[in-house]
């Protein structure tokens, strides 16, 4: 995985990159890369990741394989090393649906030990009849999307609609906003929690400094870039001087975003996104350009901004014959009626 689940790619790797065992050249997404390489190439068949912006999902489209990112709260996150706990969900990665149906039931469930536990009755999979179902899909979101994604879009959408299930034009208007938004709140939170990374009580130490900034100096040098800059830009974002036009403002557009989906979800049951803007890219392509690397979030990190749930399923090559993932987002606790609209997809 990428380093404190910061990634896109798996090249944040302290060990190095993982390959997609489809093409050793790419990337396997990120930053559970390692679990769904290891899915994919039929080591196991299921692993687990954690999803802050996308981590489960990305990984699992760039793979071929299923990912799902449960609504905020319905796994114990007690153990888990946060990222940035207002987004961080444990969840299931599997070669096929219903073992990760069956996954996440085994997964959920009350947990007093994580105070954001949700107190509810817990997920059980089961068959429901999807064929009634209304899937919204927000054309002002797919603005500019890769034609060849588009294109599995469109036929996922006619696949589902000769099963009976109703489609709806919806908008989401401040949806487009997700990346920026999450990299700020994520990077704010995120140099919170790593702040007790000291090599005091957490993380690496070097005995070799003579006093305690030098050993700060030494032990808080070991994180990898990727996290210094996240650490960097999160404390610039929370800093008295700038909070107000950074945290505060994206903390706003992050109820927006929220309201997208509440509004979304009055009208339908689902809504259908592609899972990325674009396959997975080789080894290197994005070290560089570290924007475009950010974008690869943007459909992945209203979920997690929202708190919905969202599951990311194969559908389709491209013209390399890379697989496709798209999505299909729920209301909070909405996880059945993915994955019977999922398994409606399959049959
Ligand atoms: N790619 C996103 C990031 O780099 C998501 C990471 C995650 O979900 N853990 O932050």
């Amino acid at each position: 995985m990428d380093e404190f689940a910061m990634g896109s790619s798996n090249e944040n790797s302290a060990f190095g990159p993982v390959k997609n065992p489809l093409d050793l050249q790419r990337v396997p997404g990120g930053s559970s890369g390692g679990s769904a390489a290891a899915v994919a190439c039929g080591m196991v068949n299921m692993a687990l990741g954690s999803d802050t912006g996308g981590s489960i999902r990305q990984p699992a489209a760039f793979c071929g394989i299923y990912g799902l990112k449960p609504t905020y709260g319905t796994v114990s996150r007690y153990g888990l090393v946060a990222f940035a706990s207002s987004a961080d969900q444990i969840g299931p990665l599997t070669a096929d649906l219903q073992d990760n149906a069956l996954l996440l039931e085994v997964l959920c469930g009350y947990d007093p030990k994580d105070s954001t536990s949700a107190d509810k009755p817990a997920f059980k999979a089961e068959n429901l009849d999807a064929k009634d179902f209304t899937v919204g899909i927000p054309s002002d979101f797919l603005k500019d999307l890769n034609p060849e994604i588009l294109a599995c879009v469109n036929a996922a959408k006619e696949n589902l609609s000769k099963k009976g299930v109703k489609f709806k034009e919806i908008s989401m208007p401040y949806c487009k906003y997700a990346s920026p938004c999450y990299y700020i709140l994520t990077s704010s939170e995120a140099s919170s929690n790593l702040a007790r990374f000291d090599g005091l009580r957490y993380g690496y130490k070097d005995n070799s400094a003579e006093d305690l900034e030098e050993s700060y100096l030494k032990d808080r040098a070991k994180f990898g870039p990727e996290v210094k800059r996240r650490i960097m830009l999160g404390t610039f974002s929370l800093g008295s001087a700038h909070a107000e036009d950074y945290y505060l403002k994206a903390q706003k557009v992050r109820n927006l975003i929220k309201n997208d989906f509440v509004e979304a979800f009055k009208q339908v049951d689902a809504v259908l996104l592609p899972a990325t803007p674009n396959t997975a890219f080789k080894i290197g392509e994005k070290v560089n350009d570290l924007i475009s690397l950010y974008l690869s979030d943007l459909y992945t990190a209203p979920a997690n901004i929202a708190g919905v749930p969202a599951l990311s399923f194969p559908y389709g090559k491209d013209s390399k014959g890379l697989p496709v993932g798209l999505q299909l987002y729920g209301n909070f606790f909405d996880e059945a009626k993915l994955y019977a609209l999922a398994g409606l997809l399959e049959k």
